[in-house]
């Protein structure tokens, strides 16, 4: 999700006092939030490395009657309004666009704003009752969810792609029977991460697994490489899961790994292309929204007060500049320097190398329902932008024909507002890959960044139809 930069101030003052509580369980909370002392929750079964680098214990940030608000208004009266209460820390921002604004009002203030905003004639509706509600009802416990609905689509024994598998396939069919991952749920990142590696011995012959670099708190990013090999392939890089809280974006990136695979032998599309694909850029920031703060946006460098980088600020191109925060408190934090962090530094490190002959640069954020293209650190379009909008407006027409929501088109900067340090730039900007998309995907504001699990197929079926019309136009 972009950031407006009206709210940028406060949400970040406000997330730098989740952080503080969450970083120092001993800290008095504060009065706006409700807290619950607890173990993490939802350890994964799975008993594997990453569940020693859970920060936890923590005490869980709770969202008990905080409500999400549509706030409308154009003057500057509302402007100043909105500014004011996020600079006394009773709302934070999730979103919206220069007219409307979601905002997420924190509970000790609910009655009092009602009022106020009243009595200032500004236009609003409650979208979200209670927040922790909604978070609760998200997303189903995952043990409760039909295991044959988890195991993907097993190749047949004996034969895979039509050709008969070799000694290693069937061997690895045998270790590996089967995984985790759904997508009726929001997965932890060991089910993720075990997905991937279950593509990769149960497919070998065109999935390849690699760590292309270390999270601040040494977990594994992972990259999956789907290819036949042949020479002449386009390489086509997508991401997801940069921003810790958008759980639609990984969950919807790992449904479009499983359509790749599951349709490579009856897509001619799908063959000509090497994908390069890591669906969880931000492990830590994850598994932190999972265990800690469900609206955690940032990496988890740091400890303390002010936690985290906004790693899409962090990228290089004409880094620093406006929409980006110096402030390390801020919830769009641009880091010490370009590619502070090691996970923008681990996607900068891959697509560096030479001799890949990158055609797009696709990015998968929540929510809005926009296709993005640079660029963000003004309102100016590339000189090509002519193209990229026609390309953009084709993955606008194929969600439509799956029976998505229209999405709208258009440079970042423009069709939003200036953020610079963005991923998208970088790729088109620095490294010359002349497609450069960042998907914001569903919902437009009903449920914001607590999109309940069910809504994950529609949403990524879209997602994979937008990136098959992308690809099939480069
Ligand atoms: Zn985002």
């Amino acid at each position: 999700m972009w950031q407006l930069p009206v709210t940028i101030a406060v949400v970040l003052l406000s997330q730098g006092i989740y952080s503080r509580n969450t970083g120092d369980p001993g800290f008095l909370p504060s009065p706006s939030i409700n807290w619950m002392r607890g173990v993490a929750a939802r350890m994964s079964r799975n008993n594997n490395n990453e569940q020693t680098m859970d920060e936890g214990p923590f005490d869980r940030v709770m969202y008990n009657n905080s409500q999400v608000w549509k706030a409308c208004g154009t003057d500057d009266k509302f402007q100043q309004e909105l500014a004011k209460l996020k600079n006394n820390n009773m709302i934070a921002m999730w979103g919206g666009n220069v007219t409307c604004l979601d905002i997420m009002v924190r509970a000790p203030y609910v009655k009092k704003l009602n009022e106020s905003f009243g009595k200032s004639k500004i236009n609003f509706e409650v979208i979200i009752e209670n927040l922790q509600d909604a978070i609760d009802n998200e997303n189903p416990p995952v043990e409760t969810l039909e295991l044959d609905n988890r195991q993907g689509k097993k190749p047949s024994n004996r034969m895979y792609l039509g050709r008969p598998k070799t000694y290693r396939q069937v061997e690895a069919d045998s270790v590996n029977e089967s995984h985790r991952l759904s997508w009726q749920a929001y997965h932890r990142l060991t089910d993720i991460h075990g997905y991937l590696d279950y593509l990769g011995e149960t497919y070998p012959q065109i999935c390849s697994v690699k760590t292309i670099g270390s999270s601040v708190q040494g977990r594994p990013i992972k990259m999956i490489k789907i290819s036949n090999g042949r020479a002449g392939n386009k390489a086509i890089w997508m991401d997801g899961g940069i921003h810790a809280r958008e759980w639609i974006s990984p969950a919807s990136v790992t449904y479009i790994i499983n359509q790749i695979v599951l349709k490579y032998d009856s897509d001619p599309l799908l063959e000509s292309v090497d994908w390069y694909i890591t669906p969880v850029l931000n492990p830590d920031g994850y598994e932190y929204s999972h265990n800690v703060d469900r609206l955690w946006r940032k990496n988890r460098r740091g400890s303390g007060f002010c936690t985290g980088t906004d790693l899409n600020r962090n990228f290089g191109h004409k880094w620093g500049g406006p929409g980006a925060s110096a402030n390390p408190c801020a919830e769009t934090y641009r880091g010490n320097s370009a590619f502070s962090e090691p996970e923008t530094t681990a996607v900068r490190n891959f697509i560096s190398q030479p001799n890949i002959p990158w055609k797009a640069y696709l990015s998968f954020h929540s929510y809005g329902q926009y296709i993005l293209y640079p660029w963000g650190f003004d309102s100016s379009v590339p000189a090509d932008y002519r193209e990229l909008d026609r390309v953009g407006q084709k993955a606008v027409a194929a969600i439509q024909q799956v029976g998505g929501p229209r999405y709208a088109l258009g440079s970042s900067g423009k069709l939003l507002y200036p953020a610079t340090g963005g991923s998208d730039d970088w790729a088109k900007g620095t490294m010359g890959i002349k497609y450069a998309y960042t998907l914001e995907l569903r919902d437009n504001g009903r449920y914001g960044f607590v999109l309940p699990a069910h809504y994950i197929q529609p949403t990524a079926a879209e997602a994979y139809a937008a990136v098959r019309a992308i690809v099939s136009e480069v």
